[in-house]
């Protein structure tokens, strides 16, 4: 059996044989975020044995924000890593089996469909659950990465609530950040919005609502080459008009950066077998966690690029594990 490996897109693929007895999975979910662990509470509770492989980022992009306000059933609120650890337990009350591991290459060109784990483990699953997720892209700042959890963050719906009255940050130049920074303009007291063109990306109503808001203040043609403080976000130097004659450093005082430069699906393992769009989610039958493929189902950001929100997604997983649940009695 060979499988081609093509996690990442820089990587060239190279073809890697793999031996060895398969293990046999009824339902296999790829992904430890709400989605995942959604949908392993469902297919446990519903006696599909399921086993998760948690993936890169054990636990998801919420393990890297710091309160969230917004899940349903914490009226005081939970941290990211503390609500993962929640739905983990959840999951494992019912028998679901959480591996370390990642999806190293798929072969869904016929069934039973194959998975390499690690490059060395092959599983076979009757159903497979991908629950991927998204990874936000952030600029690659050494104080970016010192800051995250501390005042940077990629979420405004997650994040903004804490900047209240104080002045942000937002970088980008598409519709996420015009709606990022339209949406903060509601809770803080003032926000720049930091575009390296001389124009938006965003379209044309998006730009209008971020002119016709008072409080954004757009700043075109400027870098971000530092976000400042000691223990917490405190302001930013950016670089206007950079690589030209008038090019000058310009220091902002703010208490929040957000980074909305856009996201990443993580969905390059499967993309020579399932139908993405052109940025790399996957196509779902509307209505459903379907893909193309009878038996393997898409769930949360990685086949929305609209609400990418926790409770979205869990409830995506649901879906997915309902489904896949009726997949296998129809068999
Ligand atoms: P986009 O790819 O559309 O925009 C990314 C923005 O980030 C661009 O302005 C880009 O600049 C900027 N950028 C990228 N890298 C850097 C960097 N290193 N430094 C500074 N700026 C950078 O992503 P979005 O997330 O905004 O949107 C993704 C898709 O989702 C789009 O199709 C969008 O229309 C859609 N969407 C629709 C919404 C709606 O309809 N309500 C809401 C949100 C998203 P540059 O322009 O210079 O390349």
């Amino acid at each position: 059996m060979s499988f081609f490996k093509s996690l990442n897109v820089e990587e060239e693929k190279k073809e890697v044989k793999i031996e060895g007895e398969a293990e046999k999975i009824k339902c296999l979910i790829i992904g430890s975020g709400p989605a995942g662990y959604t949908a392993a509470i469902y297919a446990a509770r519903a006696n599909l044995s399921p086993v998760i492989i948690q993936g890169q980022e054990a636990g998801g992009q919420l393990t890297t924000t710091t309160e969230v306000d917004n899940f349903p059933g914490y009226p005081q609120g939970v941290t990211g890593p503390v609500l993962m650890e929640d739905l983990k337990a959840q999951a494992e009350r019912f028998g679901t089996e959480v591996r370390w591991g990642e999806v190293t290459s798929v072969d869904f060109s016929q069934k039973p469909y194959k998975l390499v784990i690690d490059e060395k483990k092959i599983i076979e699953a009757q159903t497979v659950i991908i629950a991927t997720g998204a990874t936000a892209k952030y600029l690659g700042l050494e104080s970016e990465e010192k800051f995250k959890g501390g005042g940077v963050s990629a979420c405004a719906t997650c994040d903004g609530f804490f900047y209240k009255g104080k002045t942000v940050a937002v970088v980008g130049g598409g519709d996420t950040a015009a709606e990022e920074a339209t949406y903060l303009a509601g809770i803080a007291g003032k926000v720049y919005l930091i575009i390296r063109k001389s124009y938006m990306r965003a379209s044309k109503a998006m730009i209008a609502r971020v002119e016709n808001t008072a409080n954004i203040e757009v700043l075109y043609e400027h870098n971000t080459k530092e976000i400042t403080g000691t223990n917490v976000v405190t302001g930013a130097t950016l670089i206007k008009k950079k690589g030209t004659p008038e090019e000058e450093e310009v220091k902002i005082e703010i208490d929040g950066f957000f980074v909305a430069i856009g996201h990443r699906p993580n969905s390059m393992v499967f993309k020579d077998y399932l139908e993405t769009d052109e940025v790399g989610y996957i196509k779902t039958i509307p209505g459903s966690s379907k893909t193309k493929l009878p038996g393997i189902f898409a769930a949360g950001d990685i086949q929305d690029d609209t609400y990418r929100q926790a409770i979205t997604a869990a409830g995506s997983g649901c879906k997915a594990a309902i489904d896949a649940e009726k997949y296998l009695s129809e068999l």
